[in-house]
């Protein structure tokens, strides 16, 4: 777990309540990973460019445990078709249930940003929550075959 310190030098810092929080209770909701990096959208502006990728590397790898998924970012072409087809979003998310994928205010276990998918709950996967088995969907429909679960 990162110093909150740590997580808000790379936050914008200015409080300006579009997640709902301030900064640095957006920080502490990072630590815990209700929140992900890329749910501060001012994070999405170029002048912070780079910024969502040095809180990833500060949070470190999703939950202990949880069974290795892993997107080649090299073959994912961000068609988006393994958000869509997520059995969790399918589950959890309203707008996913009616097949037009997962909201921007949804927590999700992975999403499209800037063309290459990233995870971001990892735990939240229904191989995580009930067994491997349950669930191979994503891999299955990535058409170029960039999503890896092991
Ligand atoms: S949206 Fe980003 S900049 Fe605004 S308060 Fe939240 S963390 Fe801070
Ligand atoms: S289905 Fe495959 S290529 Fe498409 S966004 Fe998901 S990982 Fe990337
Ligand atoms: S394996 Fe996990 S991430 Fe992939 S579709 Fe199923 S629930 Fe979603």
């Amino acid at each position: 777990m990162a110093a909150v310190e740590e997580l808000l030098e790379f936050l914008p810092g200015t409080d300006c309540g579009q997640c709902g929080l301030t900064c640095r209770e957006f920080a502490a909701h990072l630590n815990t990973r209700e929140l992900a990096p890329e749910d501060c959208p001012v994070l999405h502006e170029p002048d912070f460019a780079g910024y969502i990728e040095a809180l990833q590397e500060l949070l470190g790898p999703v939950a202990a445990g949880a069974p290795a998924m892993s997107v080649d970012a090299e073959k994912c072409n961000g068609c988006g078709i393994c958000v869509t087809m997520c059995e969790y979003h399918l589950g959890n998310c309203a707008e996913a249930r009616l097949g037009r994928g997962p909201r921007p205010g949804d927590t999700v276990v992975f999403k499209v940003v800037n063309g290459t998918v990233v995870v971001l709950h990892q735990e939240l996967c229904t191989r995580l929550i009930q067994a491997a088995e349950k669930c191979n969907k994503c891999a299955d429909h990535c058409p170029t075959r960039a999503i890896i679960l092991t």
